[in-house]
């Protein structure tokens, strides 16, 4: 605990030199260790000392990448002095309040346990106190951002991992390959709960299709959360493809609205709305489709 917080994280060391580690079920961290550099994917929403936790696993000098802006990645990109970002994402605010990221955390926390209803909310549900493991940095000025582009590759020593730009999750979602493990980390561009608002959806079926070209490359695909796979397991095959063939479906029209908002369901909270008791008018986002296909769900801004 080099600054107080906890460095209790679940985590796992799923191929040689890989870790995915849980930020207690709001994101996944993945930490590369090379023969000369370490790189750390994603920062977390900042519960914990993300920090603390990777020293205890290497000593090696760290590359910090985000896949995106997102609060749930950047939260703790402060830990840092450097992190590597791709401008398209420079709007989001990093990092985000303590306040911010605690009402987040606490609407993941619920959601990630089942919504559990009084009395049951009197109980911590994860290892951490809001109060004291989310907490605002003495100076986010300090924070250095350089601009990741596409084709970009790190050398770890003996292991190179190349950036590919992926918008559409947002504008400047990359995902990063490591062929050493065969590994492609997705961030949030790939995965069964999908939102895509922030590029045309031709655009990111295009980058998508790209990743898809590139599949003898890797055999695994980590996404940034792990709903739907286990810590340490990659996505099943379906997922790829089948969130290209939906978003295919969209873009011609054929794709049917769904009733469940995703598969969070809708009587479950999501980011910013009202709870299951509200009102059915009061929880629709009157700019917002869900469409399905499969386990894959996709929520797409109009
Ligand atoms: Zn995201």
């Amino acid at each position: 605990m080099a600054d107080g917080r906890t460095t209790l994280y679940p985590m796992v060391q799923f191929k040689k030199d890989t870790w995915e580690i849980d930020e207690f079920d709001c994101a996944s961290m993945f930490l590369l260790v090379g023969s000369e550099k370490a790189m750390l994917i994603d920062t977390g929403m900042g519960v914990g000392d993300i920090r603390g936790a990777i020293e205890m696993i290497t000593d090696k000098p760290l590359i910090v990448v985000l896949t995106h802006g997102h609060i749930d990645h950047t939260g703790n990109a402060v830990q840092f002095s450097e992190v590597w970002m791709h401008s398209a994402d420079r709007y989001f605010e990093i990092p985000a309040s303590a306040d911010n990221r605690r009402k987040k955390t606490a609407i993941i926390a619920q959601r990630a346990k089942g919504s559990l209803g009084s009395p049951y909310t009197l109980f911590p549900l994860y290892p951490y106190d809001p109060d004291t493991d989310i907490v605002d940095p003495e100076d986010p000025s300090k924070l250095v951002i350089r601009d990741l582009t596409d084709g970009q590759q790190f050398d770890l020593g003996d292991r190179v991992v190349t950036v590919y730009e992926c918008p559409g999750h947002t504008p400047g979602e990359v995902v990063l390959l490591d062929e050493k493990t065969r590994s492609l980390f997705a961030g949030d561009a790939i995965s069964y709960n999908q939102i895509c608002r922030c590029a045309p959806l031709p655009e990111a079926v295009k980058a998508l299709k790209r990743l898809e070209a590139l599949s003898d490359r890797y055999d695994g695909i980590y996404n940034g959360h792990h709903d739907f796979r286990a810590l340490g397991a990659p996505l099943d095959d379906d997922c790829l493809p089948d969130m290209i063939a939906l978003m295919e479906d969209a873009i011609r029209g054929t794709a049917a609205p769904c009733v469940c908002s995703n598969f969070w369901g809708d009587r479950l909270p999501l980011a910013g709305r009202k709870s299951g008791k509200a009102p059915e008018s009061e929880r629709a986002h009157p700019t917002e489709k869900y469409l399905r296909r499969g386990r894959c769900f996709l929520r797409l801004s109009l």
